[in-house]
C-alpha cells in the first residue's frame, strides 16, 4: 500500500509542462529538443523544486545547467537535472560504438590538436573515448598527451594496452615505427599498421574512438579510409584558400568510400585581440561556410588562434579539459554537436537537417 505521501507528492507533480519545456529546448547540439525517452524520472523534492534524471543517447552532459534554467524558467519552479551518458547503440568495431576520424587536407592546420582536444571534451561531457594517432608522417599524439618516452605494454604477450591519458585511452602508430619511417610508408601498409593497431590494442568498451589520420587525400589515405569501420569524419581546414581546396578534396575522398562527412572545423579561423577582444580574421572570412554549403556539410566549429592551445599542448596538457579555460568551452560545443550529429544519423527518419547562414 502507498504512504499518503508519496501518493500526494507523486500525484502534485505536473509532468507534462516539464516534458513540453524539454521538448522545446534548443540548441546546437539538441536541435530538435530533448525528447520524451531520454527522460529517466521526474520527481519532487521536499521544497517543491523538480529532479530530473535524464538518460542521454549522446554526449551532452555539459549542456544540463543550460537546460536546467531552460526549464526553470519555462515552468517558474528551480530545477536540479542529473544526467548520465548511455549509448545505446550496438558497436560497430569489437566494443566501440563509433570511430570518428579526423582528417585534414593538409598539413599543420591543427588536426592533431583539434583530435585530441574532441577527445578531451567528448570524456567531459560523459563518455567513455579513446584516441589512436594514425598520423604515419608526424605521430604527435604521444607529445601533446604529455606520453613522450612512453613504452606500450602487452597482455599475456597478445594485447597491447593503451595508455591512460586524463581518462583517456591512447595509442600511436608513434609508438611502434619511428617516424622517420615515414617516407616509405605505402597504403596497403599503412592500412595493415591502422588495423593492426585497432584490432590488437585492448581497447576495452569505447562510446567514441577518435582516429587522427594522416594528412592528404592520396593513396596511403585513401586505403587507410577505407579500411576502417567509421562511423564519420571531421575535416579539419584553416581559413586560407589552399587550405581549403585540399579540404574540398578530403570531402570527396570521404565520399568516394562512403564515410559520411560530419562537418568542418575551421582552426585558427580568427585571433581574438588580447587588448580590444575583437575577432580579426587574419586568413580570411566565411571560406569555410561556403565550402560547407557547397558540399551540404554543416561547419561543426570555429576554433581560435590562440596562444594558450599552442602552450597547453607543448606541455602535453589537454586546454579542452580545462574548463577554466575559455577556449574549452568551444571544443566541448564541437564535441556535443559531433556526438549529436552521430546519433541523429541512425536515428533521423523524421529530423529534418536545418543548414543555416549563421
Ligand atoms: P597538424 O596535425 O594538422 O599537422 P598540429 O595539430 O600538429 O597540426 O598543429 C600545428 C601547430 O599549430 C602546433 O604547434 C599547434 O600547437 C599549433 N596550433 C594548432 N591549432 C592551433 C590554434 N587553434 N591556435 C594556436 N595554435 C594552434
Amino acid at each position: 500500500m502507498f504512504g499518503l505521501s508519496k501518493l500526494f507528492s507523486s500525484k502534485s507533480v505536473q509532468k507534462q509542462p516539464i516534458i513540453t519545456a524539454l521538448a522545446a529546448y534548443r540548441s546546437a547540439a539538441f536541435a530538435v529538443g530533448i525528447d520524451e525517452s531520454f527522460i529517466d524520472s521526474i520527481s519532487q523534492n521536499d521544497d517543491k523544486s523538480i529532479r530530473i534524471k535524464l538518460i542521454l543517447p549522446f554526449a551532452a552532459q555539459s549542456e544540463m545547467p543550460l537546460v536546467e534554467q531552460h526549464v526553470s524558467e519555462s515552468i517558474k519552479t528551480p530545477v536540479t537535472i542529473d544526467s548520465s551518458v548511455i549509448i545505446n547503440e550496438p558497436a560497430k568495431f569489437k566494443a566501440i560504438k563509433h570511430i570518428v576520424l579526423v582528417a585534414s587536407g593538409k598539413g599543420g592546420v591543427g588536426k592533431s590538436t583539434t583530435a585530441v582536444n574532441l577527445a578531451g571534451a567528448l570524456k567531459n561531457e560523459g563518455a567513455k573515448v579513446g584516441i589512436l594517432d594514425a598520423d604515419i608522417y608526424g605521430p604527435s599524439i604521444p607529445m601533446l598527451l604529455g606520453l613522450v618516452g612512453a613504452e606500450p605494454q602487452t597482455k599475456d604477450n597478445k594485447l597491447l594496452q593503451p595508455f591512460n591519458a586524463n581518462g583517456i585511452k591512447a595509442q600511436s602508430i608513434g609508438f611502434l615505427v619511428p617516424s622517420d619511417d615515414a617516407t616509405v610508408w605505402r597504403g596497403p601498409m599503412a592500412s595493415g599498421a591502422l588495423n593492426q593497431l585497432l584490432n590488437e590494442t585492448d581497447w576495452g568498451e569505447l562510446d567514441y574512438l577518435i582516429v587522427d589520420m594522416p594528412p592528404g587525400t592520396g593513396d596511403i589515405q585513401l586505403t587507410m579510409s577505407q579500411k576502417v569501420p567509421a562511423s564519420g569524419t571531421v575535416i579539419v581546414t584553416t581559413p586560407q584558400d589552399l587550405a581549403l581546396a585540399d579540404a574540398q578534396k578530403g570531402i570527396a575522398m570521404f565520399n568516394k568510400v562512403n564515410v559520411p562527412v560530419l562537418g568542418l572545423i575551421e582552426n585558427m579561423s580568427h585571433y581574438i585581440c588580447t587588448h580590444c577582444g575583437e575577432a580579426n580574421h587574419v586568413f580570411g572570412k566565411d571560406g569555410a561556410e561556403k565550402l560547407a554549403h557547397k558540399h551540404g556539410v554543416p561547419v561543426l566549429s570555429h576554433i581560435p588562434l590562440a596562444i594558450d592551445i599552442r602552450e597547453y599542448s607543448e606541455q602535453g596538457k589537454l586546454i579542452a579539459s580545462d574548463t577554466s579555460a575559455a577556449i574549452s568551452d568551444t571544443y566541448s560545443a564541437a564535441a556535443r554537436l559531433i556526438a549529436s550529429t552521430l546519433f541523429y544519423q541512425q536515428h533521423q527518419s523524421s529530423v529534418e537537417i536545418v543548414i543555416t547562414e549563421d
